[in-house]
């Protein structure tokens, strides 16, 4: 088993992927396989883009027609986007996902009052060392109350999780509090989960106690990824997620060799995407 260099950086994403499957994190992540974008990536992206577009001038009228606009401006710019070639999508389904797009934006409108929200920063990039390595995130809306608190936005585009899945869609905001703690040394007050395909949201109060226990989980995380980097051990975890893995002809789990993904998946993406 050949060993890997442990990442440096470190983002929810990466730690979601690990924790699902280090197999398939160690193809994604460490051995750098193409990892194609789906309709569902594409539409999430495009939705943020038009959300960020909206929220950009909270000067103007924070309405419909706004909205529209903000659609009708990420639309242009994602017409020609690397990912929405690669989808090759045929007929006028570049116009109906411009539509699935604008509803899902539309929703955003039913789920808060647009002129009560004071953005301090939009699609944030921030990052903050911690324990070795460089902890990065993107937030989607930081912002301030109307006590001058911050508060955390995380716009989703997928089905809303059940309540006994809550906890674990809320590691990604609990990260973000941590970065804004480290970075701005201000605790934020409340995290916010909008999802706007049902519109719902989830909320919850970050604490000292959270805090801690997101410390703590990363710690356990970047041990974990440290000690699968050093044996070159990538565990397998099966789920109702290999369904959608794009890795599972590299995978022992489905009689795959991942020593040969090194080899063939290239190939196999050059020949996918001609
Ligand atoms: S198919 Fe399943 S077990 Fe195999 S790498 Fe993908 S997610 Fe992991």
């Amino acid at each position: 088993m050949s060993s890997y260099a442990p990442p440096t950086t470190l983002s929810p994403s990466r730690i979601d992927s690990f924790l699902s499957c280090p197999l398939a994190f160690r193809f994604s992540s460490l051995d750098g396989l193409f990892d194609p974008p789906t309709e569902a990536t594409v539409r999430g992206t495009m939705v943020h883009r038009a959300l960020e577009h909206f929220y950009a001038d909270t000067a103007a009228q924070l309405d419909a027609e706004r909205m529209n606009d903000s659609v009708d401006q990420m639309l242009t710019e994602f017409r020609h986007d690397d990912d929405v070639l690669f989808l090759e999508l045929e007929g006028d389904r570049f116009t109906r996902l411009g539509d699935e797009c604008r509803k899902l934006a539309m929703n955003a409108l039913q789920m808060e009052d647009p002129s009560t929200v004071n953005p301090i920063g939009l699609e944030l990039r921030i990052e903050a060392e911690f324990d070795g390595v460089t902890l990065r995130g993107i937030i989607d809306r930081l912002e301030r109350d109307n006590d001058d608190h911050l508060v955390i936005t995380d716009y989703k585009t997928g089905r809303a999780p059940g309540p006994s899945f809550e906890k674990k869609a809320l590691a990604g905001v609990h990260f973000y509090a941590l970065l804004c703690q480290r970075e701005f040394a201000e605790d934020a007050t409340e995290l916010r989960l909008m999802y706007v395909k049902s519109t719902q949201t989830i909320t919850t109060r970050p604490s000292s106690k959270t805090i801690s226990f997101t410390e703590q989980r990363l710690t356990a995380v970047h041990r974990a990824i440290s000690q699968a980097c050093e044996s070159g051990e990538f565990a397998t975890r099966k789920s109702a997620l290999c369904k959608f893995c794009k890795f599972s002809s590299w995978c022992p789990e489905f009689g795959g060799d991942p020593q040969l993904a090194l080899i063939d998946a290239p190939r196999r993406n050059s020949t996918s995407s001609e």
